[in-house]
C-alpha cells in the first residue's frame, strides 16, 4: 500500500494516541515495554507516534479486545515475521540471530540481534514499517494475499 510520506512521521503525542485507541497512557507504555511499538523519542525524551504506529496500536487493541489474545500471544505472532527476507536473505548471520530461531517477540525487541541489525534504527526499518493491519497478519508473515479469483469463488459459493 502506498502511504503519504508523513504516514511514518512521529506527529502524535502519547496522550493523543491513548485517547484515540481508548486506553491509558500507561497501557501505551506497557506496549512499548513489551516491544510491540517503538515510539520516536525527541531530544528531551518525549515519545511521539506516527499514523503507522497508531494503526499498529489499533490492531493490538483489536487482538486483545476482540480476539482475546494476550500480549505474549501477540508477541509470538510478530516473531513469525521472516525479517531476514528483508535483510538480504537467510545467511550465516541470520542463522545465528535469535530472530530466526526464537519465538519470544518481534525481531526488534530481541537482545543479541545479528550483526546486520545491531546498529540499525529499527523504527525506520522496513520490517517494523510493514503494513500492520489485523486483516493482513498472514500477508505480513507469508508475504502474499489471497488471490482475487479465490476471494470471488468463495463469495459466489456463500
Ligand atoms: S533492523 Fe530491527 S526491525 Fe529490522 S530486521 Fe533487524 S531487528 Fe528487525
Amino acid at each position: 500500500m502506498n502511504h503519504p510520506v508523513d504516514y511514518y512521521e512521529p506527529v502524535l503525542t502519547i496522550g493523543t494516541v491513548a485517547k484515540k485507541i481508548d486506553v491509558s497512557v500507561q497501557t501505551i507504555r506497557l506496549y512499548e515495554q513489551e516491544g510491540l511499538v517503538i515510539p520516536f523519542k525527541t531530544d528531551s525524551g518525549r515519545r511521539m507516534y506516527s499514523m503507522h504506529d497508531l494503526d499498529r496500536l489499533f490492531c493490538i487493541r483489536k487482538m486483545i479486545a476482540e480476539d482475546r489474545m494476550n500480549l505474549q500471544g501477540i508477541k509470538r505472532i510478530l516473531s513469525f515475521v521472516p525479517c531476514w527476507e528483508f535483510k538480504g536473505g537467510l545467511d550465516k548471520d541470520c542463522l545465528n540471530c535469535p530472530a530466526y530461531y526464537e519465538a519470544e517477540g518481534p525481531c526488534w525487541s530481541l537482545r543479541n540481534k545479528g550483526e546486520k541489525c545491531i546498529l540499525e534504527d529499527c523504527r525506520t526499518c522496513e520490517v517494523y514499517r510493514l503494513d500492520f493491519h489485523c486483516d493482513k497478519i498472514k500477508k505480513i508473515i507469508f508475504g502474499h494475499e489471497r488471490p482475487q479469483n479465490e476471494t470471488k469463488d468463495k463469495n459466489q459459493t456463500e
